[in-house]
């Protein structure tokens, strides 16, 4: 990614009070046989108001599925999901529909997230007809003040998707999230459908209204460029389970489960995205699967550092910071991510 924008996004502090907070948040689906997906599996964690939240993992590790569940796209199997101050886990009807107003999805293929047959006017004018805005002139408002602050000329709304570039359509998706004024947004992969030099654009955009409208975001990304250009923490993810959040910087400098600093090792290759996927998919073999889930701790089968525990006990939450908290039993015992990358990338038959 090519960007000229300094790394000093501002951060947010830990008092600030949580607008979201997931309690042993499950999603399971049937996978048949009496198996399931273990999708979402007992993840707590809370997004506090105004901050950027980063979620990383492998793709397939349950990072879209824990937004959708979130969201209220999917219900959840158990747990908890509490949106500024009210538990939303089991709301319905009219409630939820208010709900949808304040949360908000940023998806990851703007060419896919617009009737192809429609013009952009009609897809941008119909949340706001569907949440009852019945006046026409305020609808017409409404959207060229988001154009506006999109950055896009209002005669693109007589457009059909196929007519206009990538980054054209990702700033008509973040206009149709911002219609409905959200205080929550998740962006999955925001970027990554893009070319580079219109990725650092979208990313400053994101940022822009973050602060001019007050959002609190969560960014989905395997993009750890992205993440630390934009987060202020991070909540790292493998097979269904937060193993590691922390502030940017201390994630960063000093991440402490070996599969974050895996990730890490991955990144400082400079790889490209997909081709550090492929990177660490080659540490000691593919992710398991999300039906059969390892005992113990779920990443010890490619944990270049398992010990017998490993297999038998899942680690506690162990917090080695204030505010940086890791499921490791050896998480004080981690090498640096070059020297784990150096151990992982040997042949795992060895
Ligand atoms: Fe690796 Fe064991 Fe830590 Fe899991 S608990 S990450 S297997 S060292």
């Amino acid at each position: 990614m090519t960007t000229s924008v300094p790394l000093d996004h501002p951060t947010v502090t830990e008092a600030a009070q949580p607008l979201l907070s997931l309690q042993d948040l499950v999603k399971h689906y049937p996978a048949g046989k009496g198996k399931k997906v273990h999708s979402v599996d007992g993840v707590s964690l809370s997004v506090r108001q105004g901050e950027v939240l980063g979620l990383v993992g492998e793709s397939g590790c349950g990072k879209s599925t824990l937004a959708r569940t979130i969201l209220r796209a999917v219900d959840a199997t158990s747990g908890h999901i509490v949106f500024d101050g009210e538990d939303i886990t089991s709301a319905k009807g009219k409630r939820l529909k208010e709900l949808r107003r304040s949360m908000q999805f940023v998806f990851q293929d703007p060419y896919g997230a617009f009737d192809p047959k429609m013009s952009l006017g009609t897809s941008l004018e119909a949340p706001l007809r569907h949440h009852g805005m019945k006046d026409r002139a305020q609808r017409q408002q409404r959207m060229l003040e988001m154009l506006d602050r999109v950055g896009i000329e209002e005669a693109i709304l007589e457009r059909r998707p196929a007519e206009c570039s990538g980054g054209q359509l990702q700033r008509m998706v973040i206009a149709r999230a911002l219609l409905l004024e959200p205080k929550f947004l998740i962006c999955d992969e925001p970027t990554s459908a893009l070319d580079a030099s219109i990725r650092a654009q979208i990313l400053n955009l994101l940022v822009e209204l973050k602060d001019q409208l007050d959002l609190t975001l969560v960014l989905i990304s395997h993009d750890l460029r992205v993440v630390r250009y934009l987060c202020d923490r991070v909540a790292v993810m493998y097979l269904g389970k937060i193993v590691e959040v922390a502030p940017r910087d201390e994630l960063f400098t000093n991440p402490r489960h070996p599969y974050t600093r895996v990730l890490l090792a991955a990144s400082l290759a400079e790889q490209a995205g997909a081709e550090a996927n492929a990177m660490v998919s080659r540490l000691r073999g593919e992710p398991p699967s999300p039906i059969d889930v390892p005992s113990g701790c779920r990443f010890h089968p490619r944990c270049p550092i398992a010990q017998d525990i490993c297999s038998t006990v899942v680690p506690e939450i162990s917090r080695p910071g204030q505010d940086h908290t890791v499921t490791c039993h050896f998480w004080d015992q981690v090498p640096h991510p070059s020297a784990l990358l150096a151990t992982s990338t040997r042949n795992p038959d060895e």
